[in-house]
C-alpha cells in the first residue's frame, strides 16, 4: 500500500514535469513559427538573389544594396506635376495701393451669387464687375501699379485692357474707347491713364457710356469693392 501510495505521489510529481515540458515544446515552436512570419521577405530575397546574379554580371554586394535602397524608398508626399499657375500668395502685399479707375455712379454692381436682369440683352445673367456711369472721353486709370497683360476688342465688352498686380490679383477695364494709351506689356503706375471712356461694350448699351471694372484674385472673380479697400 506505502509503495503504491509512493509510486502514486511520483507520478504525480512527473506529471507535472511533462506537462511543463510540452508547454515549452510549444513555447518555442510557436517562436519559431513567429521568427518565420517576421522574416518571409528575407526568405524570399534569399531564393531570388541567385537567380538575379547568374543572370547578369552585376554583383551579390550590389544586389544587396539595390534591396536595401528599394525597401528605403517611400512614395513622394507631393505630386511632381504641379501647376505652375498664379501661385502667388492671396493676401494682398504691403505695397499695393489701390484707388478707382474713374469717379463716378455705380449704375451696376458686382453679383457673381445672384442673377440680374440685363436690359440690352434681356435676360438674367451674372456681373462679373462695377459698371461706373462716365461720359464719353473721359480718362480711366489704373486701380493699382502693374503690367498690363493684355489689351484687346472682346466681342461681348468691347475695347479691353487687363492689367496684372502682385498678390495673383488682375484689374479688366471693359467699354473703352478704342484709342488707348497702353499695350501689352507696359508697366503702369496706380492713377496712370490707361484709356478713355467708350461705348463699345455691346451687351451693356443700354446703361449708356461707362466703365466695366472687373477684378480676379488667382483667376477667381472677386467683388471690385473688397479689391479697392485693399490698398486704402
Ligand atoms: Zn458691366
Amino acid at each position: 500500500m506505502s509503495n503504491n501510495n509512493k509510486g502514486r505521489g511520483f507520478g504525480g510529481k512527473g506529471y507535472y514535469i511533462a506537462l511543463i515540458l510540452c508547454a515549452a515544446v510549444i513555447g518555442i515552436t510557436g517562436y519559431v513559427y513567429y521568427r518565420n512570419l517576421q522574416e518571409p521577405q528575407e526568405v524570399l530575397m534569399e531564393e531570388t538573389i541567385p537567380e538575379i546574379l547568374s543572370a547578369g554580371t552585376i554583383s551579390r554586394d550590389e544586389v544587396m544594396e539595390a534591396i536595401a535602397t528599394e525597401a528605403k524608398t517611400e512614395p513622394p508626399q507631393t505630386p511632381l506635376i504641379t501647376q505652375e499657375q498664379d501661385s502667388q500668395p492671396v493676401s494682398a502685399p504691403q505695397t499695393l495701393k489701390t484707388q478707382s479707375p474713374i469717379q463716378g455712379e455705380e449704375i451696376c454692381g458686382y453679383s457673381m451669387e445672384a442673377l440680374s436682369y440685363n436690359q440690352t440683352t434681356r435676360d438674367w445673367r451674372v456681373h462679373n464687375g462695377v459698371d461706373i456711369a462716365a461720359e464719353t472721353g473721359r480718362e480711366v486709370c489704373a486701380a493699382a501699379d502693374g503690367k498690363v497683360y493684355t489689351v484687346y476688342e472682346d466681342d461681348a465688352m468691347g475695347c479691353t485692357v487687363v492689367i496684372r498686380h502682385d498678390g495673383g490679383y488682375t484689374t479688366r477695364y471693359s467699354s473703352l474707347a478704342e484709342e488707348l494709351t497702353v499695350k501689352a506689356g507696359d508697366e503702369v503706375k496706380a492713377g496712370q491713364v490707361i484709356g478713355y471712356v467708350g461705348d463699345t461694350a455691346l451687351v451693356e448699351t443700354t446703361l449708356g457710356t461707362h466703365v466695366h471694372f472687373g477684378v480676379t484674385c488667382q483667376g477667381e472673380p472677386m467683388d471690385p469693392a473688397e479689391f479697392l479697400a485693399l490698398g486704402q
